[in-house]
């Protein structure tokens, strides 16, 4: 493997720190101080030292789920199944834990890993990492609910929510549950997307998260399943 990504998959970094930390002559491979985060590494013979700490190493696992209602975005819980729970012993031994949270009953993507850098990137509000859920309603939105949920609506005492877009798939004037839309929103409130329509005293009947940054739910995974993310969409989230 090659000594950049090893550092990095380590937790010693991200990509660009590991260059610079490289640059400073700070890992050694076998005693011998190395700046080239290129040259090839085997992580179970060579002894990676940091600042002469040896790094053990500590693979990062990146998952997707699609997650089923009922089950709770927790790492543990004393009533309800968690994500966790859901996943194969393999997979429970890296320590992984679900990037930020979804209600008990919204059902779609969340990520699970142990890469706590990552994690706290897509969570930090300095970050505004948009994320668009499909959502069924009780009743069809107005143009003025739609510029009001739009342009930011005032949910609580101090806070207002920020630009948010809708797009609306279908209406039906006979609330009859066939009114569906998706909202983009870069915040995540307690309750938010739930909150913002009753807001505009509509109601949320379903809600599924379908994309998180850019990364896209795998219309494939049925609820409950999930699947590590390929190298390609790793690429795309950091
Ligand atoms: N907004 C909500 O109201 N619930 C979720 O689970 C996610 C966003």
């Amino acid at each position: 493997m090659r000594l950049d990504k090893f550092l990095a998959n380590s937790g010693i970094g991200t990509r660009k720190e590991v260059k610079e930390i490289l640059k400073k002559k700070k890992i050694s491979v076998n005693g011998i101080f190395v700046k080239d985060g290129k040259i090839h590494i085997d992580e179970k013979k060579d002894v990676i030292k940091y600042e002469n700490e040896v790094i053990s190493y500590k693979p990062f696992v990146y998952i997707m789920m699609n997650k089923p209602a009922g089950v709770i975005s927790a790492t543990e819980d004393s009533h309800h199944k968690t994500v966790i729970d859901l996943l194969n012993n393999k997979y429970r031994t890296y320590d992984v834990f679900p990037v930020g949270r979804l209600d008990i009953d919204t059902e779609g993507l969340i990520l699970l890993t142990n890469d706590g850098i990552l994690s706290h990137n897509l969570l930090s509000p300095k970050k505004h990492v948009d994320k668009k859920y499909y959502v069924k309603i009780a009743k069809p939105l107005s143009e003025n609910d739609v510029k009001t949920l739009e342009n930011g609506i005032k949910l609580g005492e101090n806070f207002v929510t920020k630009k948010a877009k809708i797009e609306v798939i279908s209406k039906d004037s006979h609330e009859n549950g066939n009114n569906q839309v998706y909202i983009t929103i870069s915040e995540g409130k307690f309750h938010q997307v739930k909150r913002m329509f009753k807001a505009v005293n509509n109601e949320v009947l379903y809600l599924k998260r379908i994309t998180m940054g850019n990364l896209l739910l795998d219309q494939n995974l049925k609820l409950g399943e999930y699947r590590e993310l390929t190298e390609e969409e790793l690429d795309k989230l950091k």
